[in-house]
């Protein structure tokens, strides 16, 4: 058994939750889930990117494994020995991604191995996961649309830096008022799990 931390942080669409097992990963295997996603950029993250980080986005649009649609990239996984590998994964520090600069899934992913779905406790982190997923769903799809009618598209290499424009003047208009529940949560909260670690292929993914 090891007490497990886990750490909440509130940041409105960049929200994410941490914890210190993933630096002694069970899996031992220097990539512990990373392996087996292939991480997807939606409008949401290039309005962050185009902001904060413009050359990770270049960076990800310059990759030869990527799968560039209308409204979002994908940056597919290698095969590599031992087997399946996340572009960003490092194997001495794990993701080399910062969390803010992170697609939502890999912000809001906790471990499979971490049983924390049943404990009453993280109910009200559930929850805002949950409705931050829907309001971003909704929310790409509203900035897919509105380039879509303005017959802009990523997969169009001429007109890209207009097309990052658009994206984030369509974000910042859909977002200058946020849902109401974002604000019901703390800036920050920690809380600790009792969990039975297993090691390996023993751990679950
Ligand atoms: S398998 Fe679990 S402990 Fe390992 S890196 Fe992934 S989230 Fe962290
Ligand atoms: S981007 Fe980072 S967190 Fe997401 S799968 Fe790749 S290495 Fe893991």
């Amino acid at each position: 058994m090891k007490e497990v931390k886990l750490t909440f942080h509130n940041n409105g669409l960049r929200s994410y939750i941490d914890m210190d097992l993933c630096s002694q990963c069970p899996r031992q295997d220097d990539k512990g889930c990373c392996g087996y996603y292939s991480p997807v950029f939606y409008p949401s993250d290039f309005a962050y990117l185009t902001q904060y980080q413009p050359e990770l986005l270049e960076e990800i649009l310059s990759l030869s494994q990527i799968t560039v649609l209308d409204a979002s990239v994908t940056v597919n996984h290698t095969v590599e020995a031992p087997g399946y590998h996340c572009h960003f994964h490092n194997t001495e520090g794990g993701c080399r991604l910062p969390q803010l600069m992170r697609e939502s899934v890999c912000r809001h992913f906790v471990c499979p191995g971490i049983t924390w779905e049943q404990d009453e406790k993280f109910k009200h982190w559930q929850y805002f996961f949950s409705r931050l997923s829907d309001y971003e769903i909704e929310l790409n799809n509203k900035i897919s649309e509105q380039l879509k009618s303005e017959g802009l598209s990523l997969r169009n290499l001429e007109n890209r830096s207009f097309f990052f424009k658009r994206v984030l003047e369509i974000f910042n208009k859909e977002t200058a008022v946020m849902p109401e529940f974002i604000n019901k949560l703390n800036k920050e909260e920690s809380l600790t799990l009792a969990c039975e670690i297993k090691y390996g292929e023993d751990w679950t993914l």
